[in-house]
């Protein structure tokens, strides 16, 4: 066969829209089976309706990765339905708290914490008993917000979320290569998603908001935000094993968006 996935079982977190949904179909494209984590069901129909379409296989299971127990639950079921995980691909996450550090709120900051950060941690940590079984591929997204700060200020417990996933993707690189688990973290520029709703911007920050409308130059290359599926693209790569030798990386899939 020349489907890049053939026979590997792939987990998606966060699968029902986005980068997450159009990475689970091309991986579906490709032949994995595909399960995809979401926060309610429905969200995820669409995705897992659109890879049926076209003859894959991919079951939906309600997860928060907030919620660690909850991770385990879900990663569990998988081991259970399909017997081996290849591929987890950590990239649920929100934009949550968006105001001034000095009013932020500590509830807020932890939810954004908890949901990007320790969301990523307890995806990965709860699948390593499946992965090292055969060796596999573990996908982190971050974000360019990751290394520097974009979207105006407000954002200080997001970039502190995305700056940790880069660090912990290498530190699980570092620890995972002995089993031939390879760990990619990708941090993306803006790209044209459902992410804006997940925002929860302060009231003396009313102001910010996740720009749909760029101004005219902010991306060198073609000078537009990515799509999705451009981000599946570089997904797909580090999930298969054309990237066989690419582990403890950052790659950038922005429009050198980053670059100004
Ligand atoms: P999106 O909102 O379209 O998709 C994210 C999905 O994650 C949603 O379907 C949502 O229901 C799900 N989700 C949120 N919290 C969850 C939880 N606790 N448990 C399980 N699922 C949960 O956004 P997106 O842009 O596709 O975001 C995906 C990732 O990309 C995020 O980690 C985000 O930080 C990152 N990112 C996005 C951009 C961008 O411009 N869109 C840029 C850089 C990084």
């Amino acid at each position: 066969t020349t489907e890049a996935l053939a026979g590997k079982v792939a987990v998606v977190t966060g699968a029902g829209s986005g980068i997450g949904k159009a990475s689970a179909i091309r991986f579906a494209r490709e032949g994995a089976k595909v399960a995809l984590l979401e926060l309610t069901a429905d969200t995820a129909e669409e995705t897992q309706k659109e890879i049926e379409a076209s003859g894959g296989e991919a079951f939906i299971l309600e997860c928060d990765v907030s919620d660690a127990q909850s991770v385990e639950n879900a990663i569990t079921k998988v081991g259970e339905k399909w017997s081996r995980i290849d591929v987890v691909f950590a990239n649920a996450g929100i934009n949550g708290a968006a105001a001034p550090i000095e009013t932020m709120e500590v509830e807020d900051w932890n939810k954004t914490l908890e949901t990007n950060l320790r969301g990523t941690f307890v995806t990965v940590k709860y699948a390593i008993p499946y992965l090292k079984k055969q060796g596999g591929s573990v996908i982190i997204t971050s974000s360019i917000n990751g290394n520097r700060t974009f979207s105006g200020t407000g954002f200080a417990a997001y970039s502190s979320s995305k700056a940790g996933q880069v660090a912990f993707a290498k530190m699980a690189a570092l620890e995972l290569g002995r089993y031939k688990i390879r760990v990619n973290v990708i941090c993306p520029g803006a790209i044209d998603t459902n992410i804006s709703k997940n925002t929860f911007p302060s009231e003396d920050l009313k102001e910010i908001e996740i720009p749909v409308e760029y101004p005219e130059g902010s991306h060198p290359l073609e000078d537009r935000p990515g799509k999705p599926e451009e981000v599946a693209k570089l997904v797909l790569f580090l999930a298969s094993e054309e990237s066989s030798h690419v582990s403890g990386t950052e790659i950038y899939v922005d429009g050198a968006e980053s670059l100004l």
